[in-house]
């Protein structure tokens, strides 16, 4: 794997947008562009399917430029997987974050949180992202990130529904990386890597991608976190199976 990605290609924004741009081609995406950033365009993909309206799979990573494994697993997923992307229904957003990526900070070009601002209307880059998704039915959402602080992989969900698919998904994964196996994650209660919110947080000084997608509906969302300070290539690959593994556990 580490062959496919030397380490000083980790922040290279420049090629990952590249091959997105051939992804798009393979697989007969539409790309909108939500914003352009120091000549930086950040878009969303939707495949055919989306398109079409079938209720779609979100799946979004680079909101903090400081997590290249979760950037560089959903691009190598896609990759691997061009006849679902040609098939089924899914919304992909590879980089929210390009210039926090270009120089490895969790804040944007401003200095700012971008997973703090999801629910305001005046900010040019997330009021494009209500716009794009407004429209756009989905059957649950996938927020990739990582975290300094972990000690394994584990996963935030917040459902409609009473019965777990985290726990299950997690059953399942069989990345390099193990689960965190702390019983306090965040300052939230875990069990075996999964965190579950039955009330929203309320000490969160803005709302984060996962939340916002949650109050506006979306039946199921997860955030998935590896620990930034193991291997990279561990890393984007346990981002990968975990994408794999959801998609099994939920259907698209
Ligand atoms: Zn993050």
């Amino acid at each position: 794997m580490m062959k496919l990605l030397p380490s000083h290609h980790a922040h290279n924004i420049r090629e990952v947008m590249r091959r997105w741009k051939l992804l798009q081609k393979s697989a007969g995406m539409r790309a909108t562009m939500l914003l352009t950033i120091e000549g930086h365009s950040i878009f969303g993909f939707e495949t055919q399917a989306a398109k079409a309206g079938a209720p779609a799979f979100y799946l979004s990573t680079g909101v903090h430029g400081d997590e290249p494994g979760s950037m560089w697993g959903l691009l190598l997923w896609a990759e691997k997987n061009i006849d679902k992307l040609q098939r089924d229904s899914f919304l992909l957003l590879p980089l929210l974050n390009p210039i926090g990526m270009r120089l490895n900070t969790r804040a944007d070009h401003r200095g700012l949180d971008i997973n703090r601002r999801f629910h305001l209307t005046d900010d040019p880059l997330t009021s494009a992202w209500q716009r794009w998704t407004a429209e756009r039915p989905m059957i649950a959402a996938v927020c990739l990130h990582e975290d300094y602080d972990a000690q394994g992989c584990y996963v935030y969900e917040l459902g409609h529904r009473q019965k777990s698919i985290g726990r299950a998904i997690l059953t399942r994964y069989d990345g390099p990386i193990a689960v965190d196996p702390r019983s306090r994650i965040d300052g939230q209660r875990a069990k075996d890597g999964l965190i579950r919110r039955n009330k929203l947080p309320m000490h969160l000084a803005g709302m984060p991608e996962a939340i916002e997608l949650h109050l506006r509906g979306c039946p199921l969302t997860l955030t998935f976190e590896t620990p930034s300070e193991f291997s990279l290539g561990d890393r984007l690959v346990s981002q990968m199976r975990f994408i794999s593994t959801a998609l099994e556990v939920i259907g698209t």
